[in-house]
């Protein structure tokens, strides 16, 4: 799907809630769209200010839209400690993560192996899987030489 019509999802989401639409909104979708990696609210707050400065969105209006796109299952996050959160669009390929406790780096990976072992145990189990999201937590080679 390209992005012009993931963004007619969220103005569709917008209307059948019968909200106001408003720019901001979607600058921040967008914002998560064109970037591969992970982004907390700072990064995407840094992003927009620098990318749409005329926009003037706050920090708040932000954190305010990143819960509606999470609502509006466009976007997932992780908890990676008490302060932080990071962002991801639900329009990416499938893929799962090993996260580091330390420095909060996010690796994302692919396992035909493991993909295949969640469809045998679900079979086995008599579940129709749906989906799946995998968090393996650990610490990255750099924060172990530390
Ligand atoms: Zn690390
Ligand atoms: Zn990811």
């Amino acid at each position: 799907m390209n992005n012009t019509k993931i963004i007619d999802k969220l103005k569709q989401i917008i209307k059948e809630k019968g909200l106001k639409y408003t720019k901001q909104r979607e600058v921040i979708f967008e914002t998560i769209l064109n970037c591969e990696k992970h982004l907390s609210a700072e990064d995407i707050y840094n992003l927009i200010i620098q990318k749409y400065p005329d926009e003037k969105i706050g920090i708040a209006t932000v954190y305010r839209a990143l819960a509606f796109l999470e609502e509006s299952n466009l976007i997932s996050s992780i908890s990676l400690d008490k302060n932080t959160r990071k962002f991801e669009t639900n329009f990416k390929e499938h893929h799962d993560h090993l996260i580091c406790t330390k420095c909060n780096k996010i690796v994302e990976f692919v396992s035909d192996k493991i993909e295949k072992e969640q469809e045998k145990i679900a079979k086995e189990n008599n579940f129709k899987l749906l989906n799946h999201t995998m968090y393996l937590y650990g610490i990255c080679e750099e924060c172990s030489k530390k």
